[in-house]
């Protein structure tokens, strides 16, 4: 099957591992922006191939064999393996077991424990804090591409 990409946008969230980085995002004011690219798109008549920029491959400073992990607190509830979109956390044996090949690190597992049990190990907190620091507060400028 032949595909055309004849659109793209990239529109902030708020970031999973800094949650000061993009906090309350997408807000009112990115919402109206994402409703115009919508329509755009949709009336568009674009007949080539959308060049968008980018690093391919994307931030490979960012590969650490790292993933989170459940501190003693942790109730061996579950919610985290439930959640996990790549299936790489099991409860075995009364230990919640982490497959750091599996990790995206997508955060979700962090988000959804309701004991606070789930955290980034240090050198990973040291990365984001090291990658993303400088980010917090600051109000970055949707991208459209078409
Ligand atoms: S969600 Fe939290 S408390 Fe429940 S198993 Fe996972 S880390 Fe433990
Ligand atoms: S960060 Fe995402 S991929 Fe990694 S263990 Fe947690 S839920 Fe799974």
């Amino acid at each position: 099957m032949w595909l055309m990409v004849i659109a793209s946008g990239a529109f902030v969230a708020q970031h999973s591992m800094a949650p000061e980085v993009g906090a309350g995002r997408p807000d009112g004011e990115d919402e109206k922006e994402i409703h115009k690219f919508a329509e755009t798109v949709k009336n568009s008549t674009a007949v080539e191939n959308v060049q968008v920029p980018g690093n391919r491959p994307y931030k490979p400073e960012m590969n650490m064999p790292v993933a989170p992990i459940s501190l003693p607190s942790c109730t061996k509830c579950g919610k985290c393996v439930t959640v996990c979109p790549t299936n790489a956390i099991s409860v075995a044996d009364g230990a919640v077991i982490t497959d750091i090949e599996k990790c995206i690190l997508c955060m979700a597992c962090t988000h959804i424990c309701t004991e606070q049990a789930r955290i980034r190990p240090l050198p990973l907190q040291q990365k984001t804090e090291q990658m993303l620091g400088a980010l917090k507060g600051v109000r970055n400028k949707n991208e459209v591409f078409l």
